[in-house]
Order: structure tokens, then C-alpha cells, then sequence
């Protein structure tokens, strides 16, 4: 059976578990890395409150209710965090820019996952700029930006 390409209705769920996100964009990208992916996916933290702020510090886009963290098992994250810009083209709008993290076993954050924040129009150019932080020990605390992908208007990514 080949899976609907309607992405109003979607065969592959995102699970909030309680963690809201108020970025709408935000949840239409979600459920179009879920549909992406063929998997469903599992938010793990969004929203965040001043007094929650853990990792990423007080510029963290999930203070600016901007941000997901998530799984989606049975991938792994370095699969999740690979795949997705594998698959941009099909999952990001190319007017927008966007914060991709995969946060390893040495994250000082609360433990391993994958970070995908919506930044606020004009904080960066059009993107998704894609990091990584706590593959290693020595990694830990610092964010890199390994590479920035480009969706242009017609869906090709580079
Ligand atoms: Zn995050």
C-alpha cells in the first residue's frame, strides 16, 4: 500500500506525551519528519518555562516556545538527526530557518535526543542549520555547526 502523500492526513503520529509546542509551523514540520521518516514520533520536551531552562541556556528556542526535543524509535538519533537532511527538501519550507541538534551520549543536557527549533523571522538566513553537541566527551557544552542546508522554492535541498 503506498502511504497518502495528503499531508492532512497523515499516517504516522506525532506523540506530544504532554509537552506542548505552540509553534504551529513547528508542528506541521513535526509530522512531516514523522511522514519522512515512516515513523512516529515522540516529543520528549517542548515548551519551557525560564524556571525549566536545562541546556542550551537562556537563547534556547524552547523559551521562545520554538522548539521540540524527540525520539523516533525504533531509529536511532544519529539515523533520525542523518535522515532528516537527507530529506529536507520534503520536510522544510524554504523561506524559514531552522535549528537541527543531535545531542549524544556526553549532552549537557538531560540526556541524548534530537533538537528541532523554528528560529524567529530574521534571527538567520533561510536554512536548516544542522549541530551537533556531546558526541564525545570533549564535545560536551559546545554546539558546532557541522552544516547549513538550503531548501530552495522548488523542494531540491543542498
Ligand atoms: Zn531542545
Amino acid at each position: 500500500m503506498t502511504p497518502p502523500k495528503d499531508p492532512s492526513n497523515p499516517i504516522f503520529q506525532v506523540d506530544y506525551l504532554q509537552h506542548p509546542v505552540s509553534d504551529e509551523h513547528l508542528r506541521e514540520v513535526l509530522s512531516r519528519v514523522a511522514q519522512a521518516l515512516q515513523t512516529n514520533l515522540e516529543v520528549t520536551s517542548g515548551d519551557r518555562d525560564q524556571a525549566l531552562a536545562v541546556g542550551g541556556g537562556i537563547r534556547s528556542l524552547h523559551l521562545k516556545h520554538r522548539a521540540a526535543d524527540f525520539h523516533q524509535p525504533p531509529l536511532t538519533d544519529g539515523a533520525v538527526f542523518q535522515r532528516i537532511q537527507d530529506l529536507a527538501s520534503s520536510i522544510f519550507a524554504s523561506s524559514e530557518a531552522y535549528e537541527l541538534i543531535h545531542h549524544g551520549p556526553f549532552t549537557e543536557t538531560t540526556g541524548p535526543h534530537v533538537h528541532l527549533g523554528h528560529y524567529p523571522q530574521d534571527a538567520h538566513p533561510p536554512g536548516v542549520y544542522c549541530k551537533i553537541e556531546g558526541l564525545t566527551a570533549a564535545d560536551r557544552g559546545k554546539y558546532k555547526v557541522i552544516r547549513v542546508v538550503h531548501v530552495d522554492a522548488t523542494g531540491q535541498a543542498s
